[in-house]
């Protein structure tokens, strides 16, 4: 079922990430996991994808996988940076087979090894993915935002400008980049008005479960961890209670505030997911 469909409802979406497993052990981690996150009925889950197509054939694979096994509604990620317009048309005439029909279309990061005239190839930018996927085909398509700019961004002003460009070329929703401070988010989505963005945003989700992840994130992706959490963890045995309790907190506000829905970076790991979502309580049940 296509994701604009599901957000064109008047609840909140539901929905889980996973990525493929690189060893034969953490493929039977994540098959438990989506088993065991199965019940709580997502709206859909998403498989990530390796920049320049690495994972390509292991995304395909767990994307038609977790469909046919759990009989969940599946998105993949698709990157373009390093991909030639024929390797994404293969692609996508291969989700079309499998009946998938949701696609988060990203720009990727530029691998280290990979030499420049590799990376310009057919897409240097995502809005030039969904210019193309628009064109072609029928798919219900997301983006990425980011509350606190992208990392390689000259301004946030520029940033939303480029997320504009994404929506103006056919994106259906954007999902944001994890962030631990609402206020990020909220000051996002002033801006995401003021540029006339008006398609759901899913914030995206991840708790902190432990004290090495902080500085991590960070560096990989530029989300702050506001000096109250910070505080809380340097103070405790137990930073997977305490990650989890903040992100409750965090996840309670966003509802409040009226998010389309919440988009869980699990990891591949069920525990933590399923201790915010017993935290939540019911707004996010499915019968
Ligand atoms: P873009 O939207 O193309 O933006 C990249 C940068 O270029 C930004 O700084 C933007 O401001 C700037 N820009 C955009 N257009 C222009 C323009 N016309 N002129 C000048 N500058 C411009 N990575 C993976 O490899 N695999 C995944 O599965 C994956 N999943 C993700 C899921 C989510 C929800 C998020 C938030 C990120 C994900 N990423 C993934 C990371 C993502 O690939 C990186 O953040 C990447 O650096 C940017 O991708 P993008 O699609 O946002 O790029």
């Amino acid at each position: 079922m296509k994701i604009s469909e599901i957000l064109s409802r008047n609840r909140p979406a539901l929905s889980f990430e996973f990525f493929p497993p690189r060893n034969p052990e953490s493929e039977h981690v994540l098959d438990e996991t989506v088993g065991k996150l199965r019940r709580f009925n997502p709206d859909f889950v998403s498989v990530t994808y390796g920049a320049g197509g690495s994972t390509r054939e292991k995304s395909l694979y767990w994307t038609t996988g977790i469909r046919e096994k759990y009989g969940l509604n599946v998105m993949m990620h698709l990157t373009c940076i390093a991909s030639s317009r024929r390797d994404i048309q293969d692609i996508c005439r291969r989700l079309r087979m499998e009946g998938i029909s949701n696609i988060l279309a990203l720009r990727g990061d530029p691998s280290r090894d990979l030499p420049d005239y590799r990376i310009q190839k057919d897409f240097r930018f995502a809005y030039e993915l969904v210019e193309y996927l628009r064109e072609t085909d029928d798919f219900s398509i997301g983006v990425a935002g980011y509350p606190e700019g992208h990392l390689d961004a000259v301004s946030l002003g520029r940033d939303i400008e480029n997320l504009k460009r994404k929506v103006d070329a056919g994106a259906d929703f954007i999902i944001t980049q994890l962030f631990f401070d609402n206020r990020h988010f909220f000051d996002f989505m002033d801006r995401v008005a003021a540029a006339h963005i008006e398609i759901p945003v899913i914030p995206g989700i991840m708790p902190i479960t432990n004290a090495g992840q902080v500085q991590r994130f960070t560096e990989m992706c530029g989300a702050t961890v506001p000096g109250e959490i910070k505080g809380r963890i340097d103070n405790t045995e137990d930073v997977f209670r305490v990650g989890v309790d903040y992100a409750i907190e965090q996840c309670k506000e966003l509802l409040d505030f009226g998010v389309p829905g919440l988009h869980f970076y699990t990891l591949n790991r069920n525990r933590a997911t399923e201790e915010i979502l017993a935290g939540i309580g019911k707004v996010l049940e499915r019968e």
